[in-house]
């Protein structure tokens, strides 16, 4: 693991405030990860013996477009859990569905967020590089 580019991201995932999420799990659906964010799930994947979980169409809608790593009614890598889903109900392009309870993150913060996340992703030279749930 290479743990410059991990400490980075965990430094910009401290970076987004918590939101209270009630865990309703209404917004899992499929998701996209990149390449820094690859490297801290993998690892996770790997010591906690979880198989990769990737999706067709036909399996999503099977099963009602929920996220296949939301099993039994909890995320099995929630500490790993990619930037998508941790800037759920935090900005106005993620709106939570269950709760209005947060405050939106300024546009200020979201693009320092960005900035320091693109940065992240081209020091892994994977501009193009994004892992997702759904196979296309
Ligand atoms: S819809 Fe809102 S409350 Fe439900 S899991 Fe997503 S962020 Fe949390
Ligand atoms: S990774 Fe976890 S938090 Fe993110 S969509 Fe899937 S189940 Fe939800």
């Amino acid at each position: 693991m290479n743990k410059p580019i991990i400490e980075s991201l965990e430094k910009i995932y401290s970076s987004i405030q918590n939101f209270p999420c009630k865990q309703c799990h209404k917004c899992c659906g499929p998701i996209i990860w990149f390449e820094p964010e690859e490297l801290l799930i993998r690892d996770y994947l790997e010591k906690n013996k979880i198989k990769r979980i990737i999706w067709t169409k036909k399996q999503f809608e099977k099963n009602h477009m929920r996220c296949p790593y939301l099993i039994d009614d909890r995320c099995i890598i929630y500490p790993v859990r990619p930037i998508v889903c941790r800037l759920q109900g935090n900005i106005s392009e993620l709106i939570c569905m269950s709760s209005n309870n947060g405050t939106l993150t300024s546009k200020k913060e979201l693009n320092k967020i960005r900035e320091e996340f693109v940065e992240l992703i081209r020091q892994t030279n994977s501009m193009n590089i994004f892992y997702s749930t759904l196979k296309l």
